[in-house]
């Protein structure tokens, strides 16, 4: 076993003496007058503060996911929020570094930029494989996290469970996971191996398969002490009251059906955008969206406004010269917007 990853935690998020919420200090039984945080006396549904520890949630989430409550911390801004918490507890601005995977997801680099943190990118290979030596030579003694986001944006694909581990085994650091479409994915989550590599965080979100974005709940798993830790650096009441309740609610509903519509949509207009001869190359994926390179992006680009149709121009990124990023929308959308294809001269 190797050595403990807390050990490389910011010295002063170690020594942090939480804020401690009114709803914190109480948690005995029956109380009659709840007059101890300065709410309002008067029941309108918002009155109150809220569980700042997310216990029922957790719980809630934890059997969802197969992992213990106390490996799970719960962000009110989405996963966004759990990048930034990684940059707050784990890297100490302007000495310490992170290594990332180019292309990919834009949060890692600007919440870099905020916290003042050395952001190093290596790019993946042509064909949007990883080249996990190149990427652990970046390291040096000062790098605390290594993202990877799999399966990948904008480039779709996953990258092979045994490759994440080979980082995971040969760097000391944090390797930060991130998951954000693995629902959509044909290899399987790294979660399972949160107990047995202590370095490993994973982070989801109910942003992509779950369809609630509009919520902005982002979930990071991780060994009990990083998970409490993160329940330290966090704003006490980060997850509003309204967004707690309608996630219980929604966690049981089944998204099996919606996601196996979405792969099978993304995978019939994969073969589709493949017929067409204004489209050069589509990537395969393991997401809900296609990477496909054209011969001119911005044209192509502007074709497909004029129709009414918006996708993500993804140029200007590492090794995306003339791509186009598809989410996979509804059938219809995915018709139009297969039409506007066809259409182009
Ligand atoms: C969409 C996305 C997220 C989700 O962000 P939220 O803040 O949870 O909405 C996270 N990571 C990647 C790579 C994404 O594409």
């Amino acid at each position: 076993m190797k050595h403990n990853p807390l050990h490389s935690a910011r010295p002063n998020i170690l020594a942090l003496e939480p804020y401690s919420t009114a709803r914190d200090e109480y948690t005995g039984g029956e109380i009659t007058a709840w007059i101890d945080a300065n709410e309002s006396p008067f029941n309108n549904g918002l009155n109150r503060y809220p569980d700042p520890r997310h216990i029922h949630l957790k719980k809630l989430i934890a059997s969802l996911k197969g992992v213990r409550p106390e490996q799970v911390f719960i962000g009110g801004s989405g996963s966004d929020e759990a990048i930034d918490i990684v940059y707050r507890t784990f890297c100490e601005p302007a000495k310490d570094n992170v290594v990332s995977i180019a292309p990919s997801y834009g949060v890692y680099k600007v919440s870099a930029d905020v916290n003042n943190v050395e952001f190093r990118s290596v790019l993946l290979n042509p064909d949007f494989t990883l080249d996990t030596d190149r990427l652990l030579e970046a390291c040096d003694s000062n790098t605390k996290v290594i993202w990877i986001c799999s399966p990948n944006n904008p480039t779709g694909n996953a990258f092979p469970i045994s490759q994440i581990l080979e980082i995971a085994d040969k760097f000391s650091g944090i390797v930060a996971v991130d998951e954000a479409y693995t629902d959509f994915s044909s290899e399987p989550s790294m979660l399972k191996y949160i107990d047995s590599h202590p370095n490993i965080i994973v982070l989801q979100t109910f942003s992509k398969a779950w369809g609630l974005a509009s919520l902005r709940v982002g979930m990071a798993f991780a060994t009990a002490e990083i998970a409490e830790i993160f329940g330290k650096v966090k704003y006490p009441y980060n997850l509003n009251g309204p967004t707690q309740i309608e996630i219980a609610h929604r966690i049981n509903e089944s998204i099996s059906k919606k996601v196996s519509d979405i792969i099978g949509m993304r995978n019939q207009m994969a073969s589709e955008l493949k017929r067409c001869k204004n489209v050069e190359e589509v990537f395969p994926s393991d997401a809900n969206f296609l990477l496909i390179r054209v011969k001119d992006a911005d044209a192509m680009y502007n074709h497909l406004i004029k129709g009414g149709v918006i996708v993500r121009n993804r140029t200007s990124q590492p090794l995306c010269h003339n791509c186009l990023r598809i989410t996979i929308g509804t059938q219809e959308e995915n018709d139009l917007t297969l039409k506007l294809f066809n259409s182009y001269e």
